[in-house]
């Protein structure tokens, strides 16, 4: 993608959002979906031709960690590495410029994803693991999974495994919980049920789904980021993908890097 796409894409995303496209937090106390900046962004590029979406290269699947919690909210505090971690949804062209980012940087990321998306934007997978990034399990709808009947959550889980499994051979390497920082113990069980033996938690919340602008993503990372930091970001807003080169550069200067989660806590 040359600068000049690039600034259409934040363009074309600028405008969505000053058009009010909603945000989609993870925070328990947003339901708000997505969908207002994938719907005002035109026609969805993965979709043109309908051909079948080639398997992608098999995705690492979930690895148990001895030593670590159930829930995991940061690495090794005596290391150098923090991850960045994306809640998976919105315009692909977006997600897509996000990545080209942190790959011009050196970084990688660990996107979490929302099944309907991947239903809807199937390519996506296959991206995001050609970039050396790590994937993973984000519900299936992106419901308030902590406040729902076990069996309906459990769905969430084992729906979003599959298409993650249909599209790159396995689960995927995380699971995190929809509109909740932390799996309650009932959540986190069913994820183990569901081959997840971790629940991908965070210590550092960019606010970004509020959309408060580049600047203030920056600051509200760097200012709270350390060594073994996960730091929870939003794919499909504008100023999120403005502000990654500005806070891999932050990261740089305090002699940090963004790392795949595995490479974090492994
Ligand atoms: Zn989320």
């Amino acid at each position: 993608m040359t600068s000049l796409d690039r600034r259409s894409v934040l363009r074309a995303a600028a405008s969505a959002a000053a058009a009010g496209a909603l945000a989609s937090g993870c925070d328990p106390h947003r339901d708000v979906d997505a969908g207002a900046v994938r719907s005002a962004g035109g026609p969805s590029p993965s979709r043109a031709g309908h051909a079948p979406p080639a398997r992608a290269r098999a995705a690492r699947p979930p690895t148990r960690v001895p030593g670590l919690p159930v829930q995991i909210a940061h690495g090794p505090r005596n290391g150098r590495a923090v991850a960045l971690t994306f809640h998976g949804r919105g315009d692909p062209r977006m997600a897509t410029a996000l990545l080209g980012e942190a790959e011009r940087a050196g970084a990688k990321v660990t996107v979490l994803a929302i099944g309907d998306w991947l239903d809807e934007q199937p390519a996506m997978a296959r991206r995001i693991l050609d970039g050396g990034h790590e994937l993973g399990n984000h519900t299936m709808h992106h419901r308030n999974i902590c406040a729902l009947p076990a069996a309906e959550a459990y769905a969430e889980i084992s729906r979003c495994a599959d298409r993650l499994r249909a599209l790159t051979g396995t689960i995927g390497s995380w699971f995190r919980p929809s509109q909740a920082r932390r799996a309650t113990d009932l959540v986190a069980g069913l994820a183990r049920k569901a081959g997840y033996p971790h629940v991908l938690s965070y210590d550092v919340d960019s606010l970004d789904a509020n959309d408060p602008g580049a600047p203030a993503v920056q600051r509200t990372v760097l200012d709270a980021v350390g060594p073994g930091s996960v730091v929870s970001l939003h794919l499909g807003h504008a100023g999120t993908v403005a502000a990654l080169p500005l806070i891999l550069d932050g990261l740089r200067r305090r002699g940090l890097r963004a790392v795949t989660t595995t490479e974090l806590v492994t």
